[in-house]
């Protein structure tokens, strides 16, 4: 029997469900994977591997499993042997400086000689080194933000997106130290057989596709026959448009893969030049 490729993602956490939908957007069903830390794909040559997100660049760089989905700051604070090959566009984050409310920093060298309660010391001691400051770093492996209120430290360094858990311990962001998402890291040791390589590129095209098709719409709109030629130069289309009759003569439907972030700036303009009816789908996949 040929060997799968073997996937190693976190079983539980921030980044778990992003995981699973990426996989069922490539096509791939996982079954029965509830409370499982090793299930096969029913339709596609790959085993999935359920970790902590701590454990997966090691997994990874050994080989263990072929490729993971980890946060870009776990996989920096490892600093281990694996090869980042895609930025997944979730998972968004920053690690950040949390200062007390009440406090005032300006400038980063007032960290000299501060004690910093993080889960992150590898990362922030580079930052520190990078900036020739010498202050105290104590590794906690969680709550690290109740840190300073127990005068444990006086700031911390932690994983932020919002800053509510940030404000419900009365503190505030303050120097921002990397900003993070889900990436997928490839094994080094990872030595393709023919079968493996052929199921690693299929899968890494899948994943292109639907990573492309993220980024845009499909929109329709229904506009006068003599405003087709505006209408055109309007939409920053990825391919011509498609131009249908409908059964009102002096109108046709118009059709386009657009990229997402232009749909409102064009919304105004189409709606001024005659366009009316207009809808904005989701697309799976592209494969261009
Ligand atoms: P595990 O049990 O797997 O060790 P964990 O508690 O270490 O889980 P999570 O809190 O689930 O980790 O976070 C996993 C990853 O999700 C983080 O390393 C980071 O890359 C990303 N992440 C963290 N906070 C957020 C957030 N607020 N929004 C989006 N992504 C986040
Ligand atoms: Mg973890």
């Amino acid at each position: 029997m040929s060997e799968n490729l073997k996937i190693a993602i976190q079983k539980k956490g921030k980044l778990h469900d992003k995981s699973m939908a990426l996989l069922k957007n490539c096509g791939i069903s996982i079954e029965n994977f509830q409370d499982r830390l090793f299930v096969n794909a029913s339709n596609f040559n790959l085993d999935i591997l359920f970790l902590r997100d701590d454990d997966i660049p090691e997994y990874v760089q050994d080989n263990v499993a072929h490729i993971g989905i980890v946060g870009e700051n776990e996989m920096l604070e490892k600093g281990l042997d694996v090869e980042p090959i895609k930025k997944l566009g979730f998972g968004k984050c920053s690690l950040m400086l949390g200062i007390p409310e009440k406090d005032e920093l300006t400038n980063i060298k007032e960290l000299e000689n501060k004690i910093i309660a993080t889960s992150y010391p590898n990362i922030l001691n580079n930052f520190l080194s990078d900036n020739k400051i010498a202050a105290k770093v104590i590794e906690l492996s969680g709550s690290v933000e109740i840190a300073p209120s127990l005068g444990v430290a006086d700031y911390i360094c932690d994983l932020v997106s919002s800053g509510n858990t940030l404000k419900l311990n009365k503190l505030k962001k303050s120097f921002n130290i990397i900003d993070s998402q889900a990436v997928l890291i490839k094994s080094k040791k990872f030595d393709e057989s023919p079968e493996l390589k052929k199921t690693f590129e299929k899968l890494m095209m899948r994943i292109d596709s639907s990573l492309k098709a993220k980024k845009t719409k499909y929109i329709m709109m229904n506009v006068p026959k003599n405003s087709l030629e505006k209408i055109i130069e309007i939409i920053p289309s990825l391919e011509s448009p498609t131009v249908l009759p409908l059964s009102h003569e002096s109108l046709v439907a118009v059709h386009a893969v657009i990229k997402e972030d232009k749909f409102w700036e064009i919304n105004e303009e189409l709606k001024e030049a005659g366009a009316s009816g207009i809808l904005s789908i989701s697309i799976e996949n592209i494969i261009l």
